[in-house]
């Protein structure tokens, strides 16, 4: 089987001491391909180091709703430069996060700033949508992205409206969380097969069985073996298009 991890986050602080090890032992798995996805500017050079240690890791450039408040005024042309590397394959994440208490106007604005950004470099975007639904999904419409709504368990209809322009969405091990995974199991039936991607948005996210550990791509086969159960299909039949999918959202072809 060959996986396609399409959203992790091995930049993040509890990575510090070992970023570099975990990826390589990624070798010994069924894992071929990362995409390292980003949250803010303090992390952009340790972004632009992964994907220069690590050939089968992509990434991506920008601003995550929880870090509006530290974003400094010429992120846009931070992003914009740091998007020039070979490997920056997507702008994001980005988007709306009501569960914290970032300003929502703030949030609003470096989210627009950003898509308009994706449009003008021509590159899909991540989306960040927590308890943000009808917002999140009035102001996508407007800028119709290529891209992927990331983790998503929001309204069955603002996903079947995203699909209308096609967009994708991922899913990760919160398909095995017993109190919250209602509404993305819900997305995962309505998601037709050619817009389905898998992630683990590690090291958040642990399957349930470990729902106290820090996760790593690997832990994204649970989330393989958990849709090939929902849908009643093969497992390799779920790593296999999921792959060519973020193949293709991402512009990636070895
Ligand atoms: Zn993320």
């Amino acid at each position: 089987m060959e996986l396609f991890d399409s959203h992790a986050h091995y930049e993040d602080a509890m990575f510090d001491k070992d970023r570099h090890e975990r990826l390589d032992a990624l070798k010994d798995s069924d894992v071929r391909y990362v995409l390292n996805c980003c949250s803010d500017v303090s992390v952009f050079d340790t972004v632009i180091e992964i994907l220069e240690r690590h050939e089968f890791v992509y990434g991506s450039i920008g601003i995550h709703p929880h870090w509006v408040c530290e974003t400094p005024e010429n992120c846009l042309d931070l992003i914009r430069n740091y998007a020039k590397h070979e490997k920056v394959v997507a702008i994001g994440e980005m988007g709306l996060d009501y569960f914290w208490k970032e300003p929502k106007d703030l949030q609003e604005r470096i989210f627009r700033e950003q898509l308009e950004l994706a449009k003008e470099l021509n590159k899909p975007v991540i989306i960040h949508d927590r308890e943000a639904h009808d917002d999140c999904i009035r102001i996508l419409e407007e800028y119709k992205p290529r891209g992927i709504l990331h983790r998503y368990g929001g309204p069955v209809e603002h996903l079947q409206k995203a699909f209308s322009w096609g967009m994708y969405v991922s899913f990760n091990n919160d398909l095995s969380y017993p109190a919250w995974k209602q509404p993305h199991i819900d997305c995962l039936m309505a998601t037709p097969w050619d817009r389905l991607l898998i992630e683990t948005d590690c090291p958040y996210a642990p399957p349930y069985e470990r729902e106290n550990d820090r996760c790593e791509s690997s832990d994204v086969a649970n989330v393989v073996r958990l849709i090939a159960e929902l849908r009643n299909v093969s497992e390799e039949f779920v790593a296999k298009t999921s792959a060519e999918n973020a193949k293709r959202i991402y512009g990636i072809n070895p």
